[in-house]
């Protein structure tokens, strides 16, 4: 059977892989086996979402169904943040997985709860969502999810009795990790900032999180770190890194859905005021031209998008939000020939040239040297992918060291 959680936290604690980790220590301790853990993101661009828009899904081999949801919900009842606003937990078990469709339709368009208990009534599932119930689409979408293409993460839990204070680890033993193991484990640190980013500061039960491609690999890496003791460790199979929240590009963009989208720079790159970075796109398929932002916190990925000129063809990669695509990486197909903006030299006496004219070339004012063609700009780029450093990236995207 699959039991699917969600919907359970809130900023100011828990977290849903953490009871879906308790979840499975409880039903191995009665005697369940607990073939499979597994954690799915959904939908980035929905607004209920407290953090990373997680849902859980555990498939357990033994058990009876009406049992396992009786912990299920008993676990929910006891630690779900019932008084905020915003969490609305729901827990869904099923017997046979349902059609992966509606995961798609969670992971990368939007769901009712209307639909979704529709959807759960036909095919006769057990569930209860608590308070306004939204916590069913995504309990709904992890036990209808497949992976095609999958990634684990090995997550590391604090005792209770240290939620809320500040974590202890020796940040050294993480970059170690991170150099020994990549790169088939990514996104423990940032080596250009030379921070640590796989640990989070809020008040949640999540001590470290080790993301990488096999369920060995994300283990050896854990085994490397010095921290505080945790209290429980789970690997978990995801669709993390994966780009599954990507769909291709079909000539219009849609708010809140995320593309993988092919076409032409048509803007020099500005940055504005808060330090985000601009420019006008348009798109192979349609006609409609769009705006792309790479924000203040993509860092020195900004860098590289301030490089881009009007002509480079482009597959660009992000979410359409409030009417502009948010950048999460791009790949440079083709650098457009530019033409140098500041005069050239002359190469007679080194004198600074005026244009003789568009595309004719230049002339020197000293001497009677001249240049007879346009001279090209050098472009300070390689085709190929670029992406935002690792502690601005999406849970959902895939980090270019998987492409
Ligand atoms: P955390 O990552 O810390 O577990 P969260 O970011 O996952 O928190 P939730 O508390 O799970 O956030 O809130 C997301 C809510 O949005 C859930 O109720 C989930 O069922 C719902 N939801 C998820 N995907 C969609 C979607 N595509 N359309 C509509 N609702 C969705």
């Amino acid at each position: 059977m699959f039991i699917g959680m969600d919907d359970t936290d809130s900023v100011d604690g828990m977290c849903t892989t953490y009871l879906g980790a308790m979840l499975a220590e409880k039903l191995q301790r009665a005697g369940c086996i607990v073939a499979e853990l597994r954690l799915v993101r959904l939908n980035p661009n929905v607004v209920w979402k407290t953090r990373g828009n997680a849902a859980v899904c555990l498939e357990v081999l033994d058990g009876k169904p009406e049992e396992v949801f009786a912990v299920a919900c008993e676990l929910v009842e006891e630690f779900a943040e019932f008084d905020c606003e915003k969490t609305n937990p729901g827990v869904v078990v099923v017997e046979e997985k349902p059609d992966p469709e509606y995961y798609y339709q969670a992971l990368q368009r939007f769901c009712t709860i209307e639909e979704t208990i529709q959807r759960l009534d036909a095919i006769k599932a057990q569930y209860r969502g608590y308070k306004c119930g939204r916590g069913l689409i995504g309990a709904l979408a992890a036990v209808s999810s497949v992976l095609p293409d999958a990634t684990y993460e090995y997550l590391a839990y604090r005792s209770k009795d240290r939620f809320g204070t500040p974590r202890t680890i020796q940040p050294e033993s993480f970059f170690v990790s991170a150099k020994a193991t990549a790169p088939h484990t990514w996104d423990t640190v940032d080596f250009t900032a030379e921070t640590v980013v796989c640990v989070p500061h809020g008040k949640d039960p999540v001590l470290y999180g080790i993301r990488g491609e096999s369920p060995e690999w994300v283990a050896a890496s854990a085994e490397m770190l010095e921290t505080e003791q945790p209290s429980l460790t789970k690997i978990w199979k995801t669709n993390q890194g994966t780009d599954a929240h990507l769909i291709e590009y079909a000539g219009a963009p849609e708010e809140g859905f995320s593309y993988k989208v092919f076409g032409t720079v048509a803007s020099t790159p500005e940055t504005e005021r808060g330090g985000h970075v601009q420019f006008l796109f348009q798109p192979e398929i349609g006609e409609q031209k769009f705006t792309v932002f790479a924000f203040e916190p993509t860092k020195e990925f900004r860098h590289m998008v301030r490089k881009l000129l009007p002509g480079d063809i482009v597959t660009l990669c992000g979410s359409y939000q409030n009417g502009v695509l948010h950048l999460e990486k791009f790949c440079l197909h083709t650098i457009a020939a530019a033409e140098l903006r500041t005069s050239p030299k002359c190469p007679v006496c080194g004198g600074r040239m005026t244009s003789a004219g568009r595309g004719k070339g230049y002339k020197c004012r000293n001497c009677s040297g001249r240049v007879r063609d346009a001279v090209e700009m050098p472009r300070d780029m390689r085709e190929g992918w670029y992406e935002v450093p690792p502690g601005a990236r999406r849970h959902l995207a895939k980090p270019v060291v998987r492409m």
